[in-house]
């Protein structure tokens, strides 16, 4: 059966030990998706020069952060790799006339783990990471979706893993439950709004359109995994918000999952 693809805002490393809404609706969206043959998560802490996908027998669990609570360290997502599936990325890419290079060392950062250990805690699904280039933008990101559209048909579910919103600048000071300041909502409404309505020209070009578009995404590697997983949909992806809320006021936690035209992929939106 097709997977819909998503875009997910993985927050702060600590998610999995902070009680939050977002925590709550990743605990639970695991069981409401078919289940998945393999899981290719485009993360935002993985940046390389050119796409590149990780191929391993065993995912080696990276901290990659500083400074978080020893219980953060302790914790392992040994899922299985799935090197089949990245021969297949990296053919589906090179197909489209872009480069594509194999890893075979590197394991998953905490782009991937941390919702993953929320949403498939057995970790018993193959995973395999896919990385952003932020030096090439959105239109790149968007592209690169669309050459691994495909994957949806074979099983696999495609996760961005990125943030809806994040200027790290204005972390310090708030509580993780405080709500967001206007300057944050009014983007992550423009945003929502062009997502329903497909205005994906719009949406390339959010550091001029949107409110505050540069200010929440200062750079933007944590904006593009949106790209890849709208563009995995094809090229009218009808965009569907399963949550909706902000950490540490200025992260918002939003998630959406992207479906093709004619596909029915039972996921349920957010209530408003
Ligand atoms: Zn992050």
């Amino acid at each position: 059966m097709t997977m819909p693809s998503l875009f997910l805002s993985h927050g702060a490393p600590t998610l999995p030990l902070t009680d939050t809404p977002a925590r709550t609706f990743l605990r639970e969206a695991g069981a409401t998706l078919p289940r998945p043959r393999a899981i290719l998560v485009v993360s935002a802490h993985w940046e390389t020069a050119v796409p590149t996908v990780n191929a391993v027998d065993r995912n080696e669990t990276i901290h990659d952060f500083y400074g978080f609570p020893r219980p953060l360290y302790d914790m392992r997502y040994p899922a299985p790799g799935a090197p089949d599936v990245a021969a297949r990325v990296a053919e589906l890419i090179k197909a489209d006339g872009l480069a594509c290079q194999i890893d075979t060392k590197r394991g998953l950062d905490h782009g991937a783990w941390v919702p993953l250990i929320l949403m498939y805690p057995q970790a018993d699904i193959p995973v395999l990471q896919l990385s952003v280039q932020p030096h090439l933008g959105p239109a790149h990101a968007l592209r690169v979706g669309r050459a691994i559209a495909g994957l949806r048909a074979e099983g696999v579910l495609i996760i961005g893993s990125g943030s809806f919103t994040h200027d790290l600048s204005e972390f310090r000071g708030h509580d993780v439950n405080d709500p967001a300041p206007d300057w944050v909502n009014a983007f992550a409404d423009w945003f929502d709004e062009r997502l329903r309505d497909q205005r994906l020209a719009d949406l390339i070009d959010y550091r001029r359109q949107a409110p505050y578009g540069a200010k929440n995404h200062p750079t933007e590697e944590h904006l593009l995994p949106l790209y890849t997983a709208m563009g995995a949909a094809g090229e009218h992806p009808r965009a569907t918000r399963l949550h909706a809320s902000a950490t540490y006021s200025i992260i918002r936690m939003d998630t959406y999952a992207f479906s093709g035209a004619n596909e029915d992929t039972r996921m349920e939106p957010a209530a408003a």
